[in-house]
């Protein structure tokens, strides 16, 4: 069943492919976790498991994280909390868990550094294109229902307070989509829960987006592939190490619809109310945690080759752009961003 809008492509492929590439290993291999979170698939690799647990309870505790947090943000549950908050037309504070009003501090944090190309009130904008909950035909939208449906748009319209954790609308049709930082912050609860419980190796990848903790027996560090950007094959574009951060992709190259030759994104620029057009097919993003880099990465894949760099740079922010030339793909690196082995 799906549970966020924008992810029924994606559900069957990964933007980044975890893959294991060489390294010695150890003879002892890991416990790996499998399971559907937030519409998509997990997949979890664990080194050295701490004598007081099992692979069961760990299974046990991951699915109990994941059912927490789909429970607080996704729009596929009528029950969920967001739901409930996108269904009130009231403007008074809303009392929520502290995950969600964390989730939507953070949206509004990269809101801010991306100039409003982040911006989780996008989400009237996101049904009309048919990428929402209430799926439509693939149509075009007329220029009066991108008009109307771009009227409660704006991050300056919700606020959030996190002691005590709720949001508020500041107009009475806003509402809220996650769909862009949620499987970073089902990473990043996931990530915090095995570090409470003393497990000190791992990687955790959900729908593409991933955090490492430790490195694989005989220091060896855990090395991620990101996907050549292109929706009829899977391969290898460039291969990183990361070790106690997150990285997540956004990529315009598998959720689209296209009419009359034209293909129309899942990403919405806030600033038009239209998908965006330009060349940048995939952009990956190392920080902190996983919640703010999901964010990021489809802030700056909305600004654009230039624009997104720019951001990039301004706060040193460890971005990896790749973008469509006439002959292939064009890369830029920021920050910090690893020097990468690129393939081909
Ligand atoms: P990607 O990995 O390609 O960035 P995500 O799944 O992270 O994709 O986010 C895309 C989803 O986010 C869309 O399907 C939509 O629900 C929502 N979205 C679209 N445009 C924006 C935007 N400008 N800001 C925040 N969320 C958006
Ligand atoms: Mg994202």
């Amino acid at each position: 069943m799906k549970l966020f809008p924008g992810l029924s492509v994606k559900v069957a492929v990964l933007l980044v492919l975890s893959v294991f590439l060489g390294g010695c290993g150890s003879e002892q291999g890991p416990v790996r976790l499998q399971g559907r979170a937030i519409g998509t698939t997990y997949s979890i690799l664990v080194y050295g498991l701490p004598e007081n647990l099992t692979s069961e309870s760990l299974d046990r505790g991951v699915k109990q994280v994941v059912a927490g947090v789909n429970s607080a943000m996704s729009l596929f549950k009528p029950d969920s909390e967001l739901s409930r908050f996108n269904a009130c037309n009231e403007t008074d504070w809303f009392p929520v868990s502290r995950e969600l009003a964390e989730v939507v501090s953070t949206a509004k944090e990269v809101n801010r550094m991306t100039g409003g190309a982040f911006d989780i009130t996008v989400a009237p904008l996101v049904n009309l294109w048919g990428f929402g909950p209430d799926k439509r035909p693939e149509i075009v939208p007329s220029e009066a229902e991108i008009k109307q449906a771009s009227a409660d748009v704006g991050s300056n319209l919700v606020e959030v307070r996190l002691d005590p954790p709720a949001i508020k609308k500041l107009k009475p049709g806003l509402t809220l989509d996650l769909a862009a930082i949620a499987k970073g912050y089902c990473v990043d609860a996931v990530s915090n829960w095995l570090e409470s419980r003393g497990v000190s190796g791992f990687m955790v990848e959900i729908g593409g987006e991933i955090r490492t903790r430790g490195t694989k027996p005989g220091n060896v560090p855990w090395r991620i592939a990101v996907e050549k950007p292109v929706s009829m094959e899977r391969s290898v574009q460039a291969v990183i190490s990361l070790t106690d951060k997150a990285m997540a992709t956004s990529g315009d190259y598998r959720n689209y619809f296209e009419v009359g030759g034209k293909r129309y994104s899942h990403i919405i620029d806030p600033t038009t109310g239209r998908p965006i057009t330009h060349k940048l097919v995939s952009v990956s993003v190392i920080d902190a945690t996983c919640s703010r880099a999901d964010a990021l990465a489809t802030g700056l894949t909305v600004l654009g080759p230039e624009k997104g760099a720019a951001v990039a740079r301004k706060y040193n922010l460890s971005v990896f752009f790749i973008a469509k030339t006439a002959d292939g793909f064009a890369e830029t690196a920021t920050g910090n961003f690893p020097k990468h082995e690129t393939l081909n």
